[in-house]
């Protein structure tokens, strides 16, 4: 056999060169025929749609057709033609075929049904092979390439803040200590308490939780930047929502206010959307006729907005913009709190917005995204920059429907003066951030930024229920097996 390149199988299914001779290699979905015929599908992850190999058994021994089972892997060469069967235009008749790795079809964890997702979860190693998560997966690697493409068009830098830092960035949620120390037998001060000046870093470590603080310095310079890494949480939220490893974009730009910052944080999230409306088409469809197969048995009330509907509702529909004053006050008149229906309810001004009163500000009062600015001082950090008022901050929150908080972020406080008497009053140590107020004192200007929980925008893409699905290999409390 002469050495053909490989095509494929996204390509090929669009080729219509009938007749070429072609190398097929992926894995295979089902296989089914008879004593004239063998019919194979094969699936390679570069899409959706599977490739139909068309065998006629009197070309193969019976001992590798009979190796040719669900999971196993194949190369395939064959040539082009035109389909018989229905839903698809392209097959290929095969001349060679090698098996790579044999299936084991008793043992093969994933059968031609469906799977929960939960039971796919503990087979991450295989889950990949799936339609749901073959779909995922690409829907993930084009909202990356999105992500980049976006702020490189409009001249932002990408800078790689430090995943290892000293810093508890805002409180933001229980950090992950790194150490080399040996947990037996830590080194001692003369108190008892742990010798930190012994660890690697002669200083108490742990993996970040925002790489906004050094995205700040960055901006200072660089005037509009972003980072897009890895942050963590050992908050033991287990939520449907929460992660211990997250992905987070945080874009910082000097010279923005508030309002800027918004436009920007919108206009970010339609491009993401409207990029995967326009590049993962098949996906989407995949994944909009899950859901409606899913929530079939809801009643109508509770069924949620078909996905593709619902990307391009958000598309077309300006956010709403409120202050969360206001929003405390639709909050206080609202059905679900007069009726005592909240798990929580709202106390009035400086009350800290649950994910319930989120969403029902979102799906119920607005029926759209909402923006939400100005919390109350005592429930933002320290950072944020302060009103006149005295009582509240120039934080912004992005609520979407079916997630809640999607975005969170702030114009930030860049007087020296304002930004070390609000540390003052929350006690923290000014001498360990002293790298970050030298940018107050050196040449300070107005700036602004945001972060976009990665895996929440693609639940929001995805329509999925879970975050735990949206990620290849998800950090909770309890698992971190693979
Ligand atoms: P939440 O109130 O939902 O826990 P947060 O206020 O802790 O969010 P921020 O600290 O503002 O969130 O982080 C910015 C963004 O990161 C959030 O808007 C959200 O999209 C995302 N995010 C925060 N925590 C998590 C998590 N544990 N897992 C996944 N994404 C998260
Ligand atoms: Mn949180």
């Amino acid at each position: 056999m002469s050495k053909i390149k490989k095509t494929k199988i996204a390509d090929l299914l669009k080729s219509e060169e009938f007749g070429k001779e072609v190398l097929v290699q992926g894995w295979v979905r089902t296989k089914r025929g008879n004593k004239q015929v063998v019919f194979i599908t094969m699936n390679d992850g570069s899409g959706m749609n599977n490739i139909q190999i068309v065998a006629d058994p009197a070309m193969f021994s019976e001992e590798l057709l009979k190796s040719v089972t669900t999971g196993s892997s194949l190369s395939v060469y064959g040539t082009i033609a035109q389909s018989q069967g229905s839903g698809q235009t392209v097959e290929v008749m095969a001349t060679e075929i090698i098996v790579h790795g044999l299936a084991d079809a008793d043992k093969y964890p994933l059968q031609p049904k469906k799977h929960s997702l939960e039971f796919l979860r503990e087979i991450a190693h295989l889950r990949f092979r799936t339609n749901t998560f073959g779909a995922i997966a690409r829907i993930r690697h084009n909202m990356i390439f999105a992500v980049h493409s976006f702020f490189n068009s409009k001249g932002f830098y990408n800078i790689h803040t430090p995943i290892i830092t000293a810093s508890d960035c805002e409180g933001a949620g229980e950090m992950f200590r790194v150490s080399t120390l040996n947990p037996k037998n830590p080194p001692l001060n003369e108190d008892g308490s742990v010798d930190w000046k012994q660890d690697f870093f002669a200083r108490e470590t742990s993996l970040t939780v925002s790489g906004q603080l050094e995205g700040e310095l960055a901006a200072m310079a660089m005037s509009e930047i972003y980072t897009f890494g890895p942050t963590f949480r050992a908050e033991n939220s287990n939520t449907t929502r929460h992660l211990a490893e997250f992905w987070m974009i945080e874009p910082e730009m000097a010279f923005y206010e508030l309002e800027d910052n918004m436009n920007l944080a919108e206009e970010f999230l339609k491009y993401l959307i409207k990029y995967a409306l326009d590049h993962c088409a098949d996906d989407l469809r995949f994944l909009s006729d899950r859901l409606i197969e899913e929530e079939r048995n809801k009643p109508q009330s509770e069924r949620s907005m078909e996905l593709i509907e619902k990307l391009k509702f958000v598309l077309d529909n300006d956010f709403a913009r409120i202050t969360y004053t206001e929003a405390v006050d639709i909050l206080m008149k609202s059905k679900p709190q007069k009726e005592g229906k909240f798990q929580y309810q709202v106390k009035g001004f400086g009350t800290d917005l649950q994910s319930e009163h989120e969403r029902y500000l979102v799906e119920k009062h607005f029926k759209k995204p909402v923006i939400l600015t100005d919390y109350p001082k005592e429930i933002k950090s320290f950072y944020m920059k302060q009103n006149d008022d005295g009582l509240t901050v120039r934080a912004m929150d992005i609520l979407f429907p079916g997630i809640g908080e999607i975005i969170g972020g702030s114009q930030r406080e860049e007087n020296l003066e304002k930004l070390e008497t609000r540390m003052d009053e929350l006690g923290m140590e000014k001498e360990s951030l002293w790298w970050y107020l030298d940018t107050r004192r050196f040449g300070t200007v107005p700036h602004a930024g945001f972060g976009l929980g990665f895996e929440r925008l693609m639940l929001f893409v995805t329509g999925m229920g879970n975050i735990r699905d949206v990620i290849p290999f998800p950090r909770t409390p309890k698992t971190a097996e693979f």
